[in-house]
């Protein structure tokens, strides 16, 4: 048959994220599936059940990451990767990352049931903790695979009932036997849904994303002078919550100042001692900032953090600002991102270049081999929560682009 006119099975992908969806579901239809807990291991054990079904040759690292692999005709040649994760955030989606994982299945059971022959092995991947929700930082068992994490420092992550990563996995019985160690990789794509408001306001189904903005976290620690709130006048005041209050609204302000992609967060916010009749004096609070323009986030810091320091200085109080995270942009694989491009084409969409503005265990993959990513609509824009929503139409519409991408590379020589 012509691999061209080849589609997956649109009932069968809905079929097994309903599947999915029932473990750990929210009453509000979403689910709460975090890294490494009970549901995590329902979830994976399902997933690996589903692989077996079609006869995979089945890999669990001892990251606790799953790779299903189809055999190609040339099995020393490297294969061609897709999948994502199976954790979610606390009454999180259904979509985000599951539909990435059993799109990539889905992939594996149309090429099995139609003996479509390929050159290369092709792969399915579920990686361990992407949310990084229960056991921070985010994309940890990626990032391990990849070679910029350490594996011990994996391990040693703590959970909020200082609960270790790895006994956890010991636990669900997922610390598999192969090393968590990258192995050549001849294109790896991710499947994803949006988690923005891009692709529906412009009223496309495939985004084609050219990489992953930058990244960059801040901590700020003001220090000012707690004092009695009735005898102490106004005038006298070192109050680091006022002064706090202030940073954020400039912070809010920068990207309407400098323009383009840039966003800016102030997602959390610590206050001493925090009582209602007294003076703040401590106050510390976290700073996010993106673009797809490292120029032009650079421009946007020297123009903010300076002005910390001002607003500290007027304030009467003291602005300790500590870097704690700093990625650069990162484009992905031209050469894939034009198969992702044609390969929308090709099926009759009018596919739409983007970026990705979160992070995907694809950043990680990205530094090692050759990547690409594959966006479908967010229902409002929303992700992360409950009501996350993307239509099967456009579920099959993200895998059947996967289809002809992953077949296309995988018959390369
Ligand atoms: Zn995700």
């Amino acid at each position: 048959m012509d691999v061209a006119n080849l589609r997956i099975n649109g009932n069968r992908l809905q079929q097994s994220l309903e599947e999915m969806a029932k473990i750990g579901a929210t009453s509000r239809g979403g689910v709460t599936r975090l890294a490494l807990s009970d549901e995590d291991k329902q979830a994976r054990d399902l997933f690996v059940k589903w692989l077996k079904e079609i006869d995979c040759e089945i890999t669990i690292d001892d990251m606790g990451s799953i790779f299903g692999t189809l055999p190609g005709s040339e099995n020393n040649l490297p294969s061609v990767m897709s999948g994502s994760h199976i954790d979610s955030q606390p009454r999180g989606g259904r979509f985000d990352g599951i539909l990435g994982v059993m799109g990539a299945l889905e992939i594996l059971r149309t090429i099995r049931e139609n003996n479509i022959q390929i050159n290369r092995p092709v792969t399915a991947v579920a990686w361990t903790n992407e949310e990084g929700t229960r056991f921070s930082p985010a994309m940890i068992a990626s990032g391990v695979w990849a070679g910029s994490l350490k594996k011990d420092y994996a391990y040693n992550r703590t959970d909020p009932d200082g609960k270790r990563f790895e006994g956890e996995l010991i636990r669900i019985g997922y610390k598999g036997p192969s090393p968590a160690k990258r192995w050549p990789v001849h294109a790896y794509y991710e499947y994803h849904i949006e988690q923005g408001p891009v692709l529906e306001s412009k009223n496309r189904i495939i985004g084609v994303p050219k990489g992953i903005v930058n990244l960059n976290w801040y901590d700020i620690y003001i220090e000012g002078e707690s004092n009695q709130a009735g005898p102490t006048p106004m005038v006298n005041r070192h109050d680091s919550l006022v002064a706090a209050s202030e940073m954020i609204i400039a912070a809010n302000e920068i990207p309407n100042k400098f323009g383009g992609d840039l966003v800016t967060t102030v997602g959390r916010i610590d206050n001493e001692p925090n009582s209602v009749n007294i003076i703040p004096g401590q106050t510390h609070f976290t700073f996010d900032i993106r673009s797809w323009n490292d120029g032009l986030t650079q421009r946007a810091l020297d123009n903010l953090l300076p002005l910390f320091k001002d607003i500290a200085d007027k304030r009467g109080c003291i602005v300790r600002i500590e870097e704690t995270w700093r990625v650069k942009h990162s484009p992905f694989d031209p050469k894939l991102v034009r198969i992702v491009n044609d390969s929308a084409i090709k099926l009759g969409f009018d596919p739409l270049e983007m970026t990705s503005g979160a992070g995907h265990d694809a950043a990680y993959i990205n530094q090692v081999a050759p990547t690409a990513m594959i966006f479908v609509p967010s229902i409002g824009g929303r992700s992360h929560v409950e009501i996350e929503n993307t239509t099967w139409e456009d579920c099959k519409a993200g895998a059947d682009v996967l289809l002809q991408c992953m077949l296309q590379s995988a018959n390369e020589a």
